[in-house]
């Protein structure tokens, strides 16, 4: 990463855990309480601390674009529950203090982890100026069309893949004109990885290519990458340098 952080507009920043008034604007005080006992408290914490400082220095303008590097948040934490590695919100909290201190309205989010969002899906269910679409296992639409589940398929390719992703989330986005795009980044899609779906590592950055476009086109390019599920690491070295050369370039 250090060649690609010394790029000239590009800056570090370290992530501050998130305050418990911040968690409990999402979170009931029954699950943050028990979160907080547990060992991967201080993790999860920070990583929301990221996401909602990256958020509101895009709010700002003070940046365009971020990829938040996230441990134990994210998109299986609802209010009162989690499971499966991410035990706190991350555009939860995000979203609602961007609303609080800019009035901002409206925000998409993409997931394209293997698994389905389901603390994303009960965060924003009922707020109908969220879009979530969600690449997983389902085909469901609900909430006035705003939350869909997209099913790519026990085994897909890339190609295959993102014709899913042009379909059912940039048309759909196009409508619906967010102040910016989120991204839940996982990668556990990979071929070998735990969600195996069949695709290779450069799907990934053709993913980000094009998510990163169509930013340009609808938001001024506002784009928050979220990483989720993968454990192959030789892809992750692979893969998030190039994405990040992808997101200063646009
Ligand atoms: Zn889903
Ligand atoms: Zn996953």
């Amino acid at each position: 990463m250090q060649k690609v952080l010394s790029q000239e507009g590009v800056t570090l920043f370290e992530s501050k855990q998130a305050i418990d008034e911040m968690l409990l604007k999402v979170h009931t005080p029954a699950h943050l309480k028990e979160v907080k006992q547990a060992w991967y408290y201080k993790g999860a914490s920070l990583a929301v601390g990221g996401c909602v400082e990256a958020t509101e220095r895009i709010a700002r303008g003070e940046i365009v674009n971020a990829l938040v590097f996230a441990v134990a948040a994210g998109h299986h934490a609802e209010p009162s529950s989690a499971w499966g590695g991410t035990y706190l919100s991350c555009i939860g909290p995000s979203v609602i203090n961007v609303r609080e201190k800019f009035g901002l309205k409206r925000f998409a989010i993409i997931d394209t982890d293997s698994h389905h969002g389901n603390g994303t899906r009960a965060v924003f269910r009922n707020d109908s100026d969220v879009l979530h679409v969600c690449f997983c296992d389902d085909d469901r639409i609900e909430g006035n069309g705003r939350k869909i589940d997209v099913d790519v398929g026990y085994q897909t390719n890339d190609e295959e893949y993102l014709e899913k992703v042009r379909n059912q989330f940039f048309t759909r986005v196009r409508e619906f004109n967010p102040f910016m795009i989120f991204h839940n980044f996982g990668h556990d899609t990979c071929r070998g990885d735990y969600g195996d779906r069949g695709l290779t590592p450069n799907f990934f950055l053709r993913l980000t290519k094009e998510v990163t476009e169509v930013a340009k086109e609808l938001c001024d390019g506002r784009y928050l990458i979220i990483t989720h599920g993968g454990y192959l690491s030789d892809m992750a070295e692979y893969i998030f340098p190039q994405i990040l050369e992808i997101l200063i370039k646009s």
